[in-house]
């Protein structure tokens, strides 16, 4: 640990009342925009082990091994790691107790994170949640063969289809957000910070909108938003850039489950096209033009107008019927006639398809991507 990490770690355990009696921390794990995260040894478990290993050693008469050997073996199997997450004090009480009210009701996935315990002192609230042994995304996004990328969708959509069995929405899917160990083939959503439940009274107030607003007035300039004067649409957008479902970036009022599906399909265009990240707009009327450049005008505009928007753009680089996703990847790959997309790309590319579907109602869900030949049948 650098000398700057293990000053923030002695601040944190001093600043923490009794928390040095429960667990001891050993690194630091991550850091999001919420949050740090260290891993720790949960103390009240190696005391038990300690005990548990002193019944061993009278048992020696079993072992060649010696006892210094026997207790390293066992010390070293039987620590558990857990992850203490130190929610930023200026993250709002509501939105704190929103994580760890959604992370308790979770529990029961080996695919999404559970909730250990929580703890609070002053204003600082923590989390601790088992640890996973994990590889940093941009380590291997490259490298994984097409059934590896299979498991790791298919790990995905199988903690997808638990969260919104809970009518639960992630709302931040994303790599660092799903945390995977490739040589087990196993990853566990995690971050549920942004999470909110979905709401469900009927009909979408994008098209009710749509049905009683005035006809747009002509006089009235649209245009980049800084100078347009129309009154705007409000709606939660909250996600991380690239990632963010084009009903998300038309600011649709009643976002569905849907919305972490585009995100999946995100993480899989990148594994095909081998680019990371794929899409980069730091704000939402880019990243529009961004998903047009691929998806096409008129496309564009059907979907615009299913949340009582509408897509126009003059850049000419952006062309009526866009292009399959299969070119893109083509693209980005660099493939020529000598070196085309194999047969298990196309099959990963029409999983995709369905996945980055710009109607959310086309989308697949993750129970219906579970049933889907590409996550179905693996040939590892
Ligand atoms: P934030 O809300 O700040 O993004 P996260 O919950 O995403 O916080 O955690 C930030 C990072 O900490 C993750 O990207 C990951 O690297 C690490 N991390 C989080 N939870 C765990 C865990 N249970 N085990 C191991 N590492 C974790
Ligand atoms: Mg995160």
């Amino acid at each position: 640990i650098c000398p700057e990490v293990q000053e923030e770690i002695d601040e944190f355990m001093a600043s923490f009342r009794k928390l040095d009696l429960h667990y001891r921390i050993v690194s630091k794990t991550g850091e999001g925009t919420f949050s740090s995260v260290y891993k720790a040894i949960d103390l009240r478990y190696d005391k038990y082990i300690n005990e548990w290993d002193l019944d061993e050693r009278t048992a020696e008469y079993y072992s060649p091994r010696s006892k210094r050997q026997r207790f390293n073996h066992t010390r070293e199997k039987k620590v558990k790691y857990v992850a203490i997450k130190k929610i930023y004090v200026t993250s709002s009480p509501q939105r704190i107790h929103n994580e760890l009210e959604l992370l308790k009701d979770l529990s029961g996935s080996k695919n999404v994170v559970s909730l250990i315990t929580a703890f609070r002192h002053l204003d600082q609230v923590i989390a601790i949640m088992p640890y996973f042994r994990h590889v940093d995304f941009r380590d291997y996004f490259r490298k994984l063969s097409i059934p590896e990328i299979q498991l790791y969708m298919r790990s995905l959509f199988t903690a997808l289809k638990f969260v919104h069995a809970k009518e639960i929405l992630h709302r931040d899917i994303k790599p660092t957000n799903f945390l995977y160990d490739c040589a087990k083939g196993r990853g566990v959503l995690v971050d549920f910070g942004l999470a909110e439940r979905e709401e469900h009274d009927g009909v979408c107030p994008c098209t009710r909108v749509r049905a009683g607003a005035p006809k747009p007035q002509t006089n009235v300039a649209g245009g980049y938003p800084k100078n347009d004067q129309r009154p705007s649409k409000r709606a939660n957008r909250a996600g991380t850039r690239g990632f963010r479902a084009p009903e998300v970036l038309f600011k649709c009022n009643r976002q569905t489950t849907k919305i972490d599906i585009w995100s999946a399909g995100v993480i899989l265009l990148t594994f095909l096209s081998k680019r990371f990240p794929f899409f980069n707009s730091p704000d939402d009327i880019d990243a529009i033009i961004e998903m047009a450049t691929v998806f096409g005008r008129a496309k564009m505009r059907a979907c615009a107008a299913l949340h009582g928007a509408t897509f126009e753009t003059g850049i000419p680089t952006i062309s009526e019927k866009g292009h399959s996703l299969s070119r893109i990847v083509e693209w980005a790959t660099s493939r020529n006639k000598n070196d085309p997309l194999t047969s298990e790309e196309k099959r990963a590319l029409a999983f995709l398809e369905e996945t980055l579907e710009l109607d959310h109602r086309k989308r697949l869900s993750a129970a219906e991507a579970l049933q889907h030949p590409f996550l179905t049948v693996i040939n590892a």
